[in-house]
């Protein structure tokens, strides 16, 4: 075993245990969330890390801060805020294989898709946890009609502006590495990070699982609420919230990709 592999073992159990102890995780997510750090780590290196280490510290930050605000529409979404293995996969599982790929092929741009779909996982997650704070009910991006805070396929300015500041944190999260590249790299990645989330946001408004509880009438994410099996709505059964948030992260990864390869 190589040192830099045992690097990424070490930290990655300490980053996992520590997760599971503050409560950020479930078991199942913080043993993904091993697997994750050990690849990104071990086989990448800081390069690889640092920019998904910034998000999960500060989404997790961020949704410790909303919670007391939000308890209303906590209901709403699928899952509440200590993530498990399907959202850590659905988060970090696109930039988990960049770098895997990377460290067999060893192509300098597809860093560029690693902070793509880092910025799209970012983006967001904040717009969420900050969308659903805003006093003013956000739209449906497909109809623009206003919708309740924290619907599926919602968009709000401050949510949007949130996204916008989640994708450039995570370009800055790696300005280290980039310093000597192209230094328009910065549009492409925000660009990542604005293009996932509104991918996320356009399968939310049509495709995306929507149920409505038996019990309580809510409009849900959940196929449970109340302890009961909810009613499907709306949407295809098998594209829940992690489906899409993967597809959203894969979305930001592809379009930061293609602009590096055939635009700059
Ligand atoms: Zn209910």
């Amino acid at each position: 075993m190589t040192d830099q592999l045992l690097i990424g073992l070490l930290f990655a159990s300490v980053i996992s245990l520590f997760s599971l102890f503050a409560r950020l995780l479930t078991p199942g997510g913080a043993f993904a969330q091993f697997g994750l750090g050990t690849i990104l780590l071990g086989l990448g290196g800081w390069k690889w890390t640092v920019p998904m280490l910034v998000f999960f510290i500060l989404s997790s930050i961020i949704s410790r801060i909303g919670k007391s605000r939000k308890t209303s529409a906590e209901g709403f979404f699928e899952k509440s805020s200590r993530r498990d293995a399907g959202q850590v996969i659905a988060n970090g599982g696109i930039a988990g294989a960049i770098t895997l790929i990377w460290h067999f092929a060893g192509t300098d741009s597809l860093y560029i898709a690693y902070l793509g779909a880092v910025a799209a996982a970012t983006a967001d997650t904040w717009a969420t946890e900050i969308g659903t704070l805003s006093r003013s009910s956000p739209m449906l991006l497909t109809t623009l009609q206003r919708v309740e805070a924290g619907r599926s396929g919602a968009v709000s300015f401050m949510g949007t502006a949130a996204g916008l500041a989640g994708s450039a944190v995570v370009f800055f999260s790696g300005i280290w590495w980039l310093h000597d590249t192209f230094p328009g790299i910065a549009v492409f990645v925000v660009l990542g990070g604005i293009f996932g989330s509104t991918v996320d946001s356009f399968l939310g408004a049509t495709v995306q699982a929507q149920y409505e509880c038996r019990i309580c009438n809510k409009i849900t994410e959940r196929s449970e609420h109340c302890g009961k099996k909810s009613t499907l709505l709306k949407g295809v059964r098998q594209l829940n919230n992690d489906a899409v948030n993967l597809l959203c992260t894969a979305s930001g990864a592809a379009s930061a990709w293609f602009a590096i390869e055939f635009i700059a």
